[in-house]
């Protein structure tokens, strides 16, 4: 057990370095979160310890990691072997077992649209007796958002060969266009890392 004082010196010590080893876990892991993989924003981005702290991870970069915030939050103490299996279950959301699973889940395509919310008419409810009960999704029916419906689990139907090809085409526009965007964000970030650690060292 660290005494408090070498403990805040340890810390303060390791502020400063932070900074500094962003840009390197940056080129090295790219703008992405080492668990989920999702794209990071400089403002939602954590550095991690591969073996935390706690466990007798080191400060050192090779120990290091880019994580997203929830990640980060949501693995807390854990070792890497058990991080996955963590983030996974306090991903989920819960509810009683005694109602049905629902068949659909958030953002899937359908015939009739995308789905964005799924709410649960419990019987016996006044919601229940307007709606119908059982799991009602809110589907999205154009991609311009105007337009939603609720529709019950039977009315829901598969989307068609066509409508997928057509989605599968579209995201990968978008992806395309995304890439291009990443492009100058990253010219963007090495001209900001480099006027930064300039001002770093006049000031040394
Ligand atoms: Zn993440």
């Amino acid at each position: 057990m660290e005494s408090s004082v070498s403990l805040r010196l340890h810390k303060g010590l390791y502020h400063g370095q932070k900074d500094r080893k962003r840009p390197h876990l940056i080129a090295k892991y790219g703008m992405r979160c080492f668990w989920c993989g999702h794209n990071l924003k400089p403002e939602t981005l954590t550095i991690d310890h591969y073996i935390p702290l706690s466990r007798g991870g080191s400060n050192k970069i090779k120990n290091l990691r880019l994580a997203c915030n929830g990640c980060n939050q949501k693995r807390g103490n854990a070792m890497p072997e058990e991080t996955p299996e963590i983030i996974a279950e306090k991903s989920c959301i819960r509810f009683p077992s005694h109602w049905s699973q629902p068949k659909y889940h958030f953002g899937q395509l359908v015939k009739q649209g995308r789905i964005i919310g799924i709410e649960y008419q419990s019987p016996g409810t006044r919601r229940a007796f307007d709606l119908g009960k059982g799991w009602i999704y809110a589907v999205l029916l154009d991609d311009l958002g105007y337009d939603t419906d609720q529709l019950h689990e039977p009315e829901i139907k598969p989307p068609s060969l066509e409508q997928l090809q057509a989605e599968i085409e579209y995201e990968k526009s978008l992806a395309q266009i995304h890439q291009k965007n990443l492009v100058v964000l990253d010219e963007q970030l090495s001209e900001v890392v480099q006027v930064s650690s300039k001002q770093e060292s006049e000031q040394l």
